[in-house]
């Protein structure tokens, strides 16, 4: 199977692409999750071809920005087309290695097609504002320049997407990009890159001189040390977008502040759902499976706690584990699995240390567990069970404030919304959130200011599973950044304010006389 798809992809054509079985030393080997089997090992670049990458971009990019943006856009919009092209193979690509069930593969790939749809309107809608000048015959106005080359980090969890949420906007934007890519899904990113670079070569509007198109989509495959760092450090790449833990966004945020360039960080959630008594039963079950389970929980917006009132939470309880009983875990390249694998060894270990921790500090396992682990030691992939820990009342365990990249679901218990809400936002992340509830007036507190304080807050919809069309994105230790739809293009773009005077005088602001 691995072959057929990485095949259909031409990926082993790419010269950073070898058999596994021949890899040696200066290779990542991308492993299949779901199996625990190589795929196919990967050259890694070093600094060297780092610097090279960033120098042919520099350069290409001095022509790319003098492209008008909406033939920018009709570029866009042909990857939008080559993806569509290839969206089943991509998506069982991003399966085969990241181990998310097939329709969420797809799903990934669909998100790139969408955000390079939404990247070609927005290249006629690069909007600037005029002003009213306080001084006679000025005229003031703002305009939108690229930022230059920018440095992509992305996550393992989201190999085509995150990527293609950056470049798609970016690139209308005028820029040129460098993309170090997660060293768990490398093949991904060489898929999506390759099929970019099939684009550019073939265009008849952009035939930059003495420079190669396909550099304005550069790819390095590095590690932290020899692609990563330089890349945070780098003062040619005025803005770093990264994805992914907190603990990352620490360093790179840091390194970049340090030379006083911009970042774009989307980090880690820990993201919660409020039932109440008056939520639609059906939909807040579907809603939370969805949240938790989905990507075996491994989404930065899957659910991690359920803060649940009193009157309902027994309900709630043994509808879930009616629910989480019947998930299909297998193969997730198989119809009908409905979760797959963790990504790695070390991501079941991390969720067996934070299962025991969590009964160290009181907690009860509902379902799912250590045990639920154990089941699946002889499985050769890395497999767990979906898991329901209840929280004793009145109690808030530190275990429930981390981020565990798995599917682990906390529920609490509360008597009064406003209680809810103040344990729901006293976690360091803040990205995603959602209420359950029928009542317009339980709606509108939880959304209003002293309501959820993340950046994404949903009513009747789980946490996860965002449209490419809003601002994505989250607060606190989240990092701040937006980015896909809205106009989160502005973080790809340096504003100019420009003030023209087409008088015979030369009066100056707030009626200062100077000589
Ligand atoms: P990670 O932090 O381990 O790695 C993310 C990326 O950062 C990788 O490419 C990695 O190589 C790179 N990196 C790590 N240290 C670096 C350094 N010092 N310099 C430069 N690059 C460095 O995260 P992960 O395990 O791949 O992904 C899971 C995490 O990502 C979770 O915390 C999840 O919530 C988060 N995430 C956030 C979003 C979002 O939009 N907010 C989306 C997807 C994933």
């Amino acid at each position: 199977m691995s072959t057929t798809i990485l095949s259909d992809l031409d990926i082993f054509s790419d010269p950073r692409v070898t058999d596994a079985k021949a890899a040696g030393d200066g290779y990542i080997v991308s492993e299949n999750p779901a199996t625990g089997e190589a795929i196919a090992a990967v050259k890694l670049q070093s600094r060297a071809n780092y610097d090279t990458a960033v120098e042919k971009a520099m350069r290409v990019q001095t022509q790319w920005r003098m492209l008008p943006a909406p033939k920018r856009g009709e570029i866009v919009r042909q990857i939008g087309n080559a993806f569509r092209e290839h969206e089943q193979t991509l998506g069982e690509l991003v399966t085969l290695e990241m181990g998310k069930i097939k329709a969420e593969g797809v799903g990934e790939i669909v998100e790139c097609i969408d955000i390079a749809d939404f990247a070609v309107g927005l290249s006629r809608q690069l909007y600037g504002l005029t002003m009213h000048s306080e001084r006679p015959q000025h005229r003031m106005y703002e305009q939108w320049h690229p930022m230059g080359t920018i440095g992509i980090i992305t996550a393992f969890n989201f190999p085509a997407a995150v990527w293609a949420w950056n470049a798609m906007v970016a690139a209308v934007c005028g820029n040129a990009m460098i993309w170090k890519p997660s060293l768990m899904t490398p093949l991904t990113a060489i898929a999506m890159t390759n099929i970019v670079h099939d684009v550019m070569q073939k265009q008849d509007v952009f035939r930059p001189s003495g420079c190669d198109p396909r550099d304005v989509f550069g790819l390095v495959i590095g590690t932290d040390g020899e692609v990563g760092e330089p890349m945070i450090n780098d003062r040619r790449l005025p803005l770093i977008s990264a994805t992914g833990s907190c603990r990352m966004g620490r360093v790179v945020g840091q390194a970049v502040a340090g030379r006083l360039g911009r970042t774009l960080l989307e980090l880690g959630g820990n993201n919660a759902i409020i039932v109440m008594p008056d939520a639609d039963m059906e939909l807040t079950v579907r809603g939370v499976l969805f949240g938790a389970v989905g990507t075996a929980g491994q989404r930065c917006t899957s659910t991690r706690r359920l803060f649940c009132h009193s009157s309902v939470v027994d309900d709630v309880v043994t509808r879930l584990r009616a629910a989480y009983k019947s998930v299909p875990i297998g193969d997730p390249l198989e119809s009908g699995t409905l979760m797959g694998p963790l990504i790695s060894a070390d991501a079941v270990q991390q969720m067996t240390a934070a299962l025991q921790t969590a009964q160290q500090q009181g907690c009860e396992i509902l379902c799912g567990g250590v045990n639920g682990i154990a089941r699946f030691a002889d499985a050769g992939g890395h497999f767990v069970e979906p898991t329901i820990v209840r929280v004793p009342k009145g109690s808030d365990p530190d275990i429930a404030r981390e981020e565990t990249f798995a599917p682990i679901l906390y529920v609490f218990e509360f008597d009064d919304l406003d209680a809810a809400m103040r344990q729901h936002n006293a976690v360091s992340q803040g990205l995603s959130s959602a209420i359950f509830t029928d009542s317009v007036r339980s709606a509108e507190r939880f959304l209003s200011h002293g309501g959820s304080d993340c950046g994404i807050a949903n009513v009747n919809i789980g946490t996860s599973g965002a449209e490419i069309g809003g601002a994505f994105g989250g607060e606190k230790d989240t990092g701040g950044g937006r980015e896909s739809g809205s106009d989160s293009w502005k973080s790809y773009m340096r504003r100019q304010t420009c003030t023209i005077n087409w008088g015979n005088d030369l009066p100056l602001a707030q009626g200062i006389e100077f000589g």
